[in-house]
């Protein structure tokens, strides 16, 4: 591991003026799960690690607001997200999805800023809050902007965040009556890491789904929203017939990528079956 500063600002402005868009080796941490490893593995050698550990009280705070969405400041650990009641009755699939999530000591400490910041597409947070059609919201030189979760990912380990720009919140919508759930498949225990995620977010009407978001985690080089299988759900009863119908424009539209979990033909099998049972899984959930 090479020589490097570390910065320990006291406010979020300041660790964004530590930052230089020019500069890659030069990079925030937060919980340091993800960079420590690739410090250790010499994929990355930083000249200046800002530590945001002093700022983690006032954007580690997460609570509904006034218009009926539910603010996570990007300092919260995981773990914070898991056991948090109000975050737990306002959207249920993220408790469910921590279950899944690595493991207890890496909870405790990676935040859900690092989360989507770190742009790795196995991750299985990135894939829920696309849909649920949560956002983030940024800090830069500039000002703050909103950047859907849908949009922050453009490929393996990249963002449109800028080198000088640090997520500071994250912002999910009113949920009403919505439905959701969270499947992941991993090759070895559950808690690994997914070979295939799908995350789905509905509304019901009786037996008919409306407005469905479907997205797809761990098999392309970021979230896949697969508006497909939406065509073919939304506004249907969801009958057998029309879950397969699903499953089937999945598998013939989601362009599959292998990696060390699976073969593209392998991951597209996980992408027909896990996509009905994400669509059976909604359905048969109580309002
Ligand atoms: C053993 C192990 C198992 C794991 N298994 C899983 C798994 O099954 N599923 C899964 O989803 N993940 C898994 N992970 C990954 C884990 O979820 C990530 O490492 C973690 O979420 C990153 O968060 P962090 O706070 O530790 O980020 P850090 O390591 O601090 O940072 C990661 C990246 O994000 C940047 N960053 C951090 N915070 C911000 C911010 N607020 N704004 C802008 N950029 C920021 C950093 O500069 C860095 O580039 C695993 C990790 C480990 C070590």
């Amino acid at each position: 591991m090479n020589a490097f500063e570390l910065e320990m600002p006291d406010s979020l402005k300041a660790a964004v003026a530590l930052l230089d868009p020019e500069d890659p080796t030069i990079r925030v941490m937060s919980g340091g799960t993800a960079l420590m490893l690739m410090m250790k593995t010499d994929v990355f050698h930083p000249t200046r690690l800002i530590s945001l550990r002093r700022i983690e009280e006032t954007w580690s705070q997460m609570g509904p607001m006034p218009d009926g969405s539910f603010r996570i400041g990007a300092m919260c650990t995981l773990s914070q997200m898991e056991h948090n009641d109000a975050l737990a009755a306002f959207a249920p699939v993220i408790r469910q999805t921590m279950y899944l999530l690595s493991n207890v000591r890496v909870r405790n400490v990676a935040t859900v800023g690092g989360a989507l910041a770190h742009g790795d597409p196995h991750m299985d947070l990135p894939p829920v809050l696309v849909a649920l059609d949560a956002e983030v919201v940024t800090e830069s030189p500039e000002g703050s902007r909103r950047i859907p979760v849908a949009e922050l990912h453009l490929g393996y380990y990249e963002t449109v965040l800028r080198g000088d720009e640090l997520i500071r919140e994250v912002i999910i919508p009113p949920q009403q009556d919505r439905r959701a759930s969270y499947l992941k498949c991993t090759t070895r225990a559950v808690k690994d890491w997914p070979a295939l995620g799908v995350a789905l977010s509905a509304d019901l009407d009786g037996d008919s789904m409306r407005d469905a978001r479907l997205v797809i985690g761990s098999v392309g080089e970021r979230p896949l929203r697969v508006s497909e299988v939406e065509a073919v759900v939304n506004g249907q009863q969801m009958t057998e017939r029309v879950i397969r119908d699903a499953g089937e424009a999945a598998a013939a539209s989601v362009e599959t990528i292998p990696d060390e979990l699976g073969s593209a033909a392998y991951k597209t099998q996980l992408v027909r079956v896990h996509v009905e049972r994400a669509l059976r899984a909604v359905v048969n959930q109580n309002a």
